[in-house]
């Protein structure tokens, strides 16, 4: 199979400023952003942030309290959910339970007036793309969890839609299928070209799937991007902290002759001049260093100069690949190290103070 994306200039669908308030509830607060054509783009935040809000008011259920939808360069904000080309899977994927696997496939070809042999012959071809065609003449009970999936997919996508909906497609299955689920959907929806929008707050699953995540906080848009973009150049702590492991440290900022350090008690964090972030800094009196796990190096206690840090190891725990430790800083804060030199850890335990060191590139600076 072919896993590559088949994403293509066109922009499928955009969303400008669109808001819904209940009330005084800003369920969705002012969002843009567009999706391109053959693109899988995963909207991911915590519950209550405006995800499945979004989703419905892509397909049309709820009428947005300001802004505007385009969909293939159409706008469709006040088009009616039946009138827009839409494919949606659900967490209760609601197969119909009285019709074979061929026949809920077809479902949606047959209320757009498609006839029986057309029909038949299209639902088929869906059904060899998951795998499912020896099973098109079963009923969805005689069915496992995750092929009841794979035919809600097949139904979701047999009448090439503009745009597939996915809510928490997984969530009603265990973390085994949902695992390889992730993947197959990923695959199918690629090899056949489909837009996809999906919802879900497993950040794993938002990263195994999708081309670009949207991440959701309190109704608003707080950044667009690749998992590459997100992790390496979060724009906010909650996205540094939300999109794998984070280490975040705050500190006071100083001009020094070399550049610029950010410091706090037993720790500081340097960036030399020419560094585009250095230039930023220096108006800034106070900033948050991300330091990922895997980029601190833990070194036996000494002096810390330029890019490091003390502490003392709080918990040092062995993981097979690696070695996790945690290290108390002088402040009381906690910071987290994965470290594959086994050879320097074997020594260090729990009680011992280490030291820390890691270089420019390894930092993200947010707040400047
Ligand atoms: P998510 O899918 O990210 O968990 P939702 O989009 O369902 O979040 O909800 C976003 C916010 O809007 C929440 O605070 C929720 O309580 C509120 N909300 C959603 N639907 C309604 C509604 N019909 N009436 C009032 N408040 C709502
Ligand atoms: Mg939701």
């Amino acid at each position: 199979m072919n896993a590559a994306p088949q994403i293509t200039a066109g922009t499928a669908m955009k969303l400008d400023g669109v808001s819904k308030h209940y009330g005084p509830v800003k369920a969705l607060d002012n969002v843009s952003f567009e999706l391109r054509k053959g693109e899988f783009l995963t909207m991911l935040g915590p519950s209550g942030s405006g995800k499945t809000t979004s989703l419905r008011a892509i397909a049309g259920f709820i009428q947005p309290t300001a802004g505007r939808l385009m969909i293939d360069g159409r706008d469709m904000t006040s088009v009616p959910p039946q009138k827009r080309n839409i494919g949606m899977m659900f967490q209760d994927y609601a197969l119909f339970p009285h019709m074979t696997v061929i026949e809920n496939v077809g479902y949606p070809l047959e209320t757009r007036g498609i006839k029986r042999a057309e029909r038949e012959k299209r639902s088929m071809e869906m059904l060899e793309i998951v795998g499912l065609a020896h099973c098109a003449k079963r009923y969805p009970k005689e069915m496992s969890g995750g092929q009841q999936q794979r035919v809600a997919l097949a139904r979701a996508l047999v009448f090439k839609p503009d745009i597939v909906l996915l809510d928490e497609p997984m969530a009603a299955l265990d973390k085994k299928l949902r695992g390889q689920m992730q993947i197959e959907i990923m695959h199918i929806t690629r090899q056949v070209g489909a837009t996809v929008v999906s919802v879900t707050h497993d950040q794993e699953e938002a990263l195994v799937m999708s081309d670009r995540i949207a991440i959701f906080k309190d109704g608003r848009l707080e950044q667009i991007g690749t998992p590459h973009q997100l992790y390496l150049q979060p724009k906010s702590e909650f996205v540094a902290d939300f999109i794998g492991e984070a280490n975040l440290l705050r500190g006071s900022v100083r001009a020094t002759d070399d550049g610029v350090t950010i410091e706090g008690d037993g720790w500081r964090a340097g960036l030399p001049k020419g560094d585009i972030r250095t230039e930023a800094l220096s108006r800034a009196q106070k900033a948050c260093v991300v330091l990922r796990p895997e980029r601190i190096h833990a070194a036996p206690a000494g002096p810390a100069t330029g890019n490091a840090g003390e502490g003392v190891i709080e918990d040092k725990i062995y993981l097979g690949v690696e070695y996790r430790l945690v290290v108390r800083m002088n402040d009381g804060g906690k910071v987290n190290i994965r470290s594959r030199d086994v050879a320097t850890i074997a020594s260090m335990n729990a009680g011992d103070r280490i030291g820390m060191a890691w270089t420019a590139d390894d930092i993200v600076i947010i707040g400047a």
